[in-house]
């Protein structure tokens, strides 16, 4: 890309005049190269070389004029365009995306009491932030930050992960806008003591600081650790650490790693949900979690309470509880988010989390499409999902 008396040029050497390209490049242009923030096509980027996530062009226009293909179909279009089809991308690809669905879709209901609004039925924007329809939040932000650590550091580095999360809030980097426009108080706390001392270990130790922000960005964990059961739950636990030290938010974060890692793996929901989740035997025996986690898992009354009888605030374990409830009681992504974020609350959360999960168990290639084509920058999820891929089989 050639720039000339502040006119920007295109490839062939015209002028640039249409304002969406325009801001598309002032934004890609505040964004340093060691963050690697790809536009979904070469077009921008003033280089003739194919980005990485060039086919999604070709794949979005497969998935708009096949209305719900099934999963076969979907796996055939991918090998057709020889695009990596395997069934283990297939649930990172779902994860990450589930994600930031999740979190878009319930931005629109975050912080309405219950019983207070009319529950929403797609991804339509708005909320407290006015984001516009796709837009995603804080949970995404730090999500894609964990993974973006997770792959350029070649595995897992406390110190780098909390560097991302500071240049998140302080440059707006990994924001869907540019901005950081909603950062926690657990977070932010956090953040500024390590800006502060230099330790990464920077989360709140107060059991009333147990909220659910360390939850909301824990997918990528279970993903590079594949190959590993011990290694997701121990890690997905310590990636808790940097901004919520208590008891409660680590261990769920241990849970619901393990959780997540069985569901990336095919493991049934009957099986996912009997008990605590483990392939190991007396896993959990040898490495015990806080008792308000296994009595919400053990006695499962989830499995049978009406949507009346849900919290979902921002206690992490009220969180646990909305998600396996919206999990179990749906057989779809589509029900079960819808499920999650018309409970009102921290709604945005409550569906990351659930998104996380769902997505990782029901994979990207039965995810309703109407969500993934809204969901804005859609295109780095695919690109950290193969990623994340090519370090999980550096790790074999
Ligand atoms: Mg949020
Ligand atoms: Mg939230």
């Amino acid at each position: 890309m050639m720039t000339k008396d502040n006119i920007i040029l295109n490839n062939d050497g015209e002028p640039i005049t249409s304002p969406r390209i325009l801001a598309m490049i002032e934004a890609r242009n505040k964004i340093s190269d060691d963050l690697r923030f790809p536009p979904v096509t070469n077009k921008m980027t003033g280089l003739r070389e194919p980005t990485p996530t060039q086919w999604l062009e070709k794949y979005f226009v497969f998935r708009t004029a096949v209305q719900e293909p099934t999963d076969e179909e979907c796996k055939d279009y991918y090998q057709r365009i020889n695009i990596d089809d395997a069934d283990d991308i297939n649930r990172f690809r779902g994860a990450l995306l589930g994600t930031a669905i999740g979190d878009a879709l319930g931005t629109t209901l975050e912080f309405k009491a219950p019983g207070t609004f009319d529950h929403i039925n797609d991804i339509i924007g708005g909320g407290p932030f006015s984001l516009k329809a796709g837009e995603w939040t804080d949970d995404t932000s730090m999500m894609y930050c964990l993974a973006h650590s997770l792959v350029r550091k070649n595995g897992f580095d406390l110190k780098d992960q909390i560097d991302l999360y500071c240049r998140w809030w302080k440059d707006g980097v990994f924001s869907v806008n540019g901005k950081c426009f909603d950062i926690g108080n657990t977070v932010q706390d956090a953040l500024s003591r390590y800006i502060r001392s230099g330790n990464p270990k920077s989360g709140d130790i107060d059991p009333m600081s147990a909220g659910n922000g360390s939850l909301m960005r824990l997918t990528p964990i279970p993903i590079a650790f594949y190959n590993s059961f011990e290694d997701a739950v121990s890690y997905g636990g310590l990636s808790s650490v940097t901004t919520h030290g208590t008891l409660e938010a680590v261990d769920a974060c241990r849970y619901f790693s393990g959780l997540v890692w069985g569901a990336l793996h095919g493991v049934s929901k009957e099986e996912l949900l009997n008990g605590i989740y483990t392939p190991i035997k007396g896993y959990w025996e040898d490495n015990p979690l806080c008792t308000s986690i296994t009595d919400i898992v053990n006695r499962a009354e989830y499995k049978t309470k009406k949507a009346s009888e849900i919290r979902a605030s921002g206690y992490v374990i009220y969180s646990l509880e909305a998600v396996l409830w919206a999990f179990w009681q749906t057989s779809d992504f589509e029900q079960g988010a819808l499920a999650a974020v018309n409970l009102g609350e921290d709604a945005d959360t409550t569906g990351a989390i659930f998104g996380q999960l769902a997505g990782a168990y029901y994979g990207e290639r039965v995810l309703p499409f109407k969500w993934v084509k809204k969901v804005k920058q859609n295109h780095i999820f695919y690109l950290k999902a193969q990623e994340l891929k090519e370090l999980v089989l550096q790790s074999n």
